[in-house]
């Protein structure tokens, strides 16, 4: 970076206040019809970008999150669709980066790809980043997402990744995967959950590895101030409890992503009623799924 630009103070008083006040897009009744843009650009604020996969190019519409800092940004996931054509998240993203540069003209600028989580609807588009320049895309896997950030070391270690003043800290959350990641961005509050918790249904592989790491994330957020909790995707329809069926391509009538922390002592008072034989359960705005 040149030391003559000036560098966008991160710290200070944080959480800053964002716009969450969108209507994503939701699908239509006719995929074939659908007038959607392909990706959806919502600006929380002007370093803080989420965006939304269409559902007509697949049903899972993943929540993506694009975050600047001083030195570099980061892509948090790449969505369900690999195909550049179908899914232009490379053009999007660069689109963002150049126009984050007019704005805030940087000599050097690195983009870096994380993930929640190595399904794949959150990792389909990382190689479109692969000949990108100035770009590292970590893989999603459980041996290289964890060694980058030194949970193969240390499961219970917050890591910190600095985006130059602006640093997100990161938590090994499995339960939903084995190699799942939290996020913590204190520039905003944002508390990313991935798949681990969002409005839908929680499906939940290993449940004593779930219950942990929401007792963990229970515990980091009460030492935070966390404004809202982000997943990665919405299910749920505005009837308490009910969710759209899978595979649903038009939801018009979706709660909002937000969830709060009070959402995570409701998922940490179902698991202890529930106990420690797992069982589909329920919620207004979420469904205890465990798997198989
Ligand atoms: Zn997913």
């Amino acid at each position: 970076m040149d030391a003559g630009m000036p560098l966008i103070d991160f710290t200070g008083v944080t959480p800053r206040p964002g716009a969450l006040d969108v209507r994503w897009i939701h699908g239509s009744p006719s995929a074939k019809h659908n007038t959607d843009p392909d990706i959806q650009v919502h600006t929380y604020d002007e370093h803080t970008f989420i965006l939304r996969q269409n559902m007509a190019i697949d049903y899972e519409a993943p929540f993506l999150f694009l975050l600047f800092g001083n030195a570099r940004a980061v892509l948090i996931d790449t969505g369900a669709t690999a195909s550049a054509e179908f899914f232009p998240l490379r053009r999007v993203v660069d689109g963002l980066v150049a126009g984050w540069l007019a704005r805030h003209p940087r000599e050097e600028y690195h983009l870096l790809v994380l993930h929640t989580h190595p399904h794949g609807d959150h990792v389909a588009g990382d190689g479109q980043f692969a000949d990108r320049p100035d770009t590292t895309v970590v893989g999603a896997d459980l041996a290289t997402a964890w060694e980058y950030f030194g949970f193969g070391e240390d499961p219970d270690a917050v890591a910190q990744v600095d985006l130059g003043g602006r640093v997100l800290e990161c938590l090994a959350a499995p339960g939903h995967h084995e190699a799942a990641v939290a996020f913590y961005d204190r520039w905003t509050g944002f508390l990313l959950t991935g798949d681990t918790v969002y409005p839908g249904r929680l499906y939940i592989q290993d449940w004593a590895a779930f219950a942990r790491t929401i007792d963990r994330l229970i515990d980091f957020s009460d030492r935070r101030p966390v404004t809202h909790v982000l997943g990665c995707h919405i299910e749920m329809t505005g009837r308490p409890g009910v969710d759209y069926p899978i595979r649903t391509t038009y939801q018009p009538d979706e709660p909002p992503l937000q969830m709060t922390t009070g959402h995570l002592h409701e998922i940490r008072a179902a698991i202890k009623e529930i106990g420690d034989r797992p069982d589909r359960r329920a919620h207004p705005l979420f469904i205890l799924w465990p798997t198989p």
